[in-house]
């Protein structure tokens, strides 16, 4: 009797202990809390990580795989608005905090931002801060609504077949589900040319593929193209990771251990940005991979079953695209010597690391007026504000009364009329009423327009389309909240 006891014991134990594990690991659960995989069609436990069949991590494909919506729902009048955190994106970099007016309403515990509902008033200031559009303005439902390209499960557009969008562009955030995207997409390339009788040829002078951008998605499907023996080349706007070269100084970035093609794990968990950079550089020695630098897309156009793929001069054939060009466009520049130091910035989104700097804001429209506000109310930062016009033509009324003021308070220092001639790495040399000016400058934050990623996309033919996506909102656990 004891003994049938025991084995009916270590049975169910070792039931729940099975159970537990397929939960997690994303082998099949009940029917009631399984779904298939959106991408083999295996079946997996609803939180699954991963799918033990194909190794791609399901909410890769929330986004693609979310319903399009035609009409928006609007907020019940009077209907109080406040901020959701959503837990898959934060990344608990804290720069919500300090925008808000209202003290304590949100907050950084273990690691993720949070917020009091009874405290938030829905200002919107953090939102709008975010670096990574973790933060939705809702008058209740826990249910954002996104602008993406319209893209297929494979992350191939539904309107321009042979083009491929992933990463930040697609409309997710955050370097984990850039690389994890990157991959996936390249894998798709990979499948679409299987049978491709010149597939790998070179003699014909095209690419199998062109990825556009080196930031963490471009990488990964670069090493992912080697990996399949695919003719690829990426072209660069700027210089490598741009994106992530032009995040402050130092900036602690919140990331997780990661995997990627060819080369293995990348260890970059709360690491700086200068040392992730420099992980990605021993990678691309290490790999080969090869990256065209300084090279911006300007226009991609199908002719038959090729792409052509323009940049200033240059065309590139190719029978597939990639654009891993993220969602920060493409900066106008000044073209002036010295900009390609790292101390200039075309956005600026952490405003307490210039704390006791010397900035200098350039431009005349709002971004930049609101830049030199930011910068102004930093303990110990002094703002310079140059433009080149002799009055501000554009700028909403709240901020001329907003930057009147600061200036009237000597917080900002107004520069009409004034040009950019040089930066170098402690001064700027401005020219202002006929007259060469050194201005000592620890950095330079230009705010001068440029083109924005969704109206390049739509020129080249790709359709961008509303959809809803739940909101996770955070749990008391860090753990689980990056999937
Ligand atoms: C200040 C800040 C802090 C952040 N902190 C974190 C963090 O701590 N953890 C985290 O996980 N995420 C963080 N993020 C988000 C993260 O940086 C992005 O989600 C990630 O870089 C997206 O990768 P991506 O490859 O899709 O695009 P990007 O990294 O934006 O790369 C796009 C690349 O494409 C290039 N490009 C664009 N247009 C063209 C063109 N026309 N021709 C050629 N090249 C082009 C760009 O120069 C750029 O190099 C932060 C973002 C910001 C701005």
């Amino acid at each position: 009797m004891n003994g049938l006891v025991t084995t009916v014991g270590f049975v169910a134990v070792t039931a729940v202990f099975v159970a537990l594990h397929l939960r997690k690991t994303g082998g099949s659960g009940g029917a009631a809390d399984s779904r298939p995989c959106p991408r083999c069609g295996t079946t997996l436990s609803v939180d699954a990580q991963w799918c033990p069949k194909c190794k791609a991590p399901p909410q890769a494909f929330d986004l693609v795989s979310a319903k399009i919506v035609t009409e928006e729902k609007k907020a019940e009048p009077g209907a109080a608005m406040h901020a959701l955190v959503r837990a898959d994106v934060c990344v608990g970099c804290g720069t919500c905090v300090p925008v808000c007016p209202e003290p304590g309403a949100i907050q950084i515990v273990n690691k993720v931002a949070r917020v009091d509902a009874d405290l938030c008033k829905g200002h919107g200031h953090c939102a709008a801060a975010c670096p990574v559009n973790g933060i939705v303005i809702t008058s209740g439902a826990a249910v954002q609504v996104v602008e993406v390209p319209d893209l297929s499960p494979r992350f191939e557009s539904n309107s321009v077949p042979g083009l491929f969008v992933a990463g930040e562009l697609g409309g997710r955030g955050l370097i984990k589900n850039a690389v994890n995207e990157g991959r996936l997409a390249m894998e798709g390339i990979a499948e679409s040319l299987q049978g491709d009788p010149f597939k790998g040829d070179v003699s014909d002078g095209v690419h199998d593929v062109i990825v556009v951008g080196s930031g963490p998605s471009g990488i990964s499907a670069g090493l992912e193209a080697m990996h399949q023996g695919l003719r690829y080349l990426i072209l660069e706007q700027g210089t490598l990771a741009d994106t992530i070269s032009k995040y402050p100084r130092k900036k602690l970035l919140f990331a997780e251990p990661l995997r990627v093609p060819v080369y293995g794990d990348l260890w970059v968990t709360d690491a700086t940005k200068e040392s992730l950079l420099a992980v990605w550089q021993t990678v691309i020695e290490k790999t080969g991979l090869r990256i065209q630098s300084h090279t911006r897309v300007e226009s991609v156009v199908k002719e038959g079953p090729i792409f052509m793929v323009r940049c200033g001069e240059r065309t590139f054939r190719t029978r597939r695209v990639l654009l891993c060009m993220g969602r920060r466009g493409t900066p106008r520049r000044l073209g002036v010597p010295g900009e390609e130091l790292d101390k200039v910035l075309y956005d600026i989104v952490e405003m307490e690391a210039f704390e006791g700097q010397r900035m200098l804001v350039v431009g005349g429209g709002d971004s930049a007026v609101e830049s030199a506000l930011g910068l102004a109310n930093q303990p110990g930062t002094t703002v310079t504000l140059s433009y080149r016009g002799s009055e501000f033509g554009r700028v909403k009324e709240r901020n001329r009364e907003k930057i009147d003021a600061a200036v009237d308070a000597g917080k900002v220092e107004l520069l009409l009329g004034s040009q950019v001639k040089e930066i170098r790495r402690d001064v700027v040399v401005l020219e202002h009423e006929g007259t060469l000016r050194l201005l000592p400058n620890d950095g330079v934050v230009v705010r001068i327009g440029g083109e924005a990623p969704y109206p390049f996309l739509e020129r080249i033919g790709v359709r961008i389309v509303k959809k809803e996506l739940a909101i996770e909102e955070p749990s008391d656990s860090r753990s689980g909240a990056h999937a």
